[in-house]
């Protein structure tokens, strides 16, 4: 065979890939169909692999994560949200994704004071953000964590997945690979983000830091996250601290010795790119050092 002759085969090959397009989309993980999904909650996270553990007489069909009691839980998709509830599951929320995956969220909140009184029902503005069928993008908040049903004072999100809506598969690849949301707001309503953490590089525009806490404004409170890094514009009008200017009126570069700073970004309009702090969706309107 001539190496024309090898060539030609491998090209085909290469071509027939190029024009290939999964029916589900650019963003699906394989054959599965589900997308890349916002991380369930926006407080710090201690993620583990629990799925499949020995729970009494079955195994474990979701994941647990310890949570602040009444933390918000958010929409892992756009989709549509149902109501449900069980003495073992307690307030329970079904999110049936647009990629035809099925979302459970279980022992949501069910406490109607700031004590476990567990009085509460499981009804909107108790447990539930969205009422009864919702449609609800992803990343809006759909309900407050809990300890409701069998997880009475032990306040914590078990989250299944379930592929095509059928069996629970392990969500513990999906959730790795999510996409952590800095705050959560209705699409289109008025937002603006405090983040606090360390300058790690600066100039021609844009700031990166490696935000550890967030406070949403309107109404927020500063909530520890986990550490990540994200990547601000910022305008020639913004207010800056004196001792950064020099810093970041430059080509970028990356700090040798990060600087502890607060930004605050500009006025905007919520968007799912703003939630989940991409690249190009914020603006940081005050820069200061803390001290
Ligand atoms: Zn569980």
């Amino acid at each position: 065979m001539t190496a024309r002759g090898i060539l030609f085969p491998l090209l085909a090959g290469l071509l027939a890939g190029l024009f290939f397009v999964p029916a589900s989309g650019a963003e699906s993980t394989g054959r599965s169909g589900v997308p890349r999904l916002v991380f369930p909650l926006i407080a710090k996270t201690a993620l583990w692999d629990n799925y499949g553990d020995p729970r009494g007489t079955h195994s474990h069909a979701g994941i647990d994560m310890e949570n602040p009691w009444r933390a918000p839980v958010v929409a892992v998709e756009a989709g549509r949200v149902s109501y449900a509830d069980s003495s073992l599951g307690g307030c329970m929320l079904y999110l049936y994704g647009k990629s035809g995956t099925m979302y459970l969220y279980i022992h949501l909140n069910n406490d109607l004071t700031a004590r476990n009184d567990n009085r509460g029902g499981c009804v909107e503005d108790v447990t539930f953000a969205v009422p009864n069928g919702a449609k609800v993008s992803a990343g809006e908040q759909v309900a407050w964590n809990g300890d409701s049903g069998d997880a009475n004072g032990n306040p914590h999100l078990h989250f299944e997945v379930h592929p095509n809506g059928g069996t629970d598969s392990n969500p513990f690849q999906h959730l790795k690979r999510a996409s952590r949301p800095l705050f959560t707001a209705k699409l289109g309503s008025q937002f603006s983000l405090g983040l606090r953490g360390k300058l790690v590089a600066a100039g021609a525009g844009a700031i990166v830091v490696e935000v550890d806490r967030v406070r949403h404004y309107p109404g927020g409170s500063w909530l520890e996250i986990e550490k990540r890094t994200v990547e601000l514009s910022y305008s020639p009008d913004a207010l800056l601290d004196p001792s950064l200017t020099s810093l970041i009126s430059v080509a970028r570069r990356e700090l040798k010795t990060p600087l502890a700073i607060t930004a605050y970004t500009a006025q905007a309009k919520t968007t799912t790119n703003a939630i989940i702090g991409a690249t190009g969706a914020l603006s940081a309107s005050r820069i200061s050092a803390t001290r």
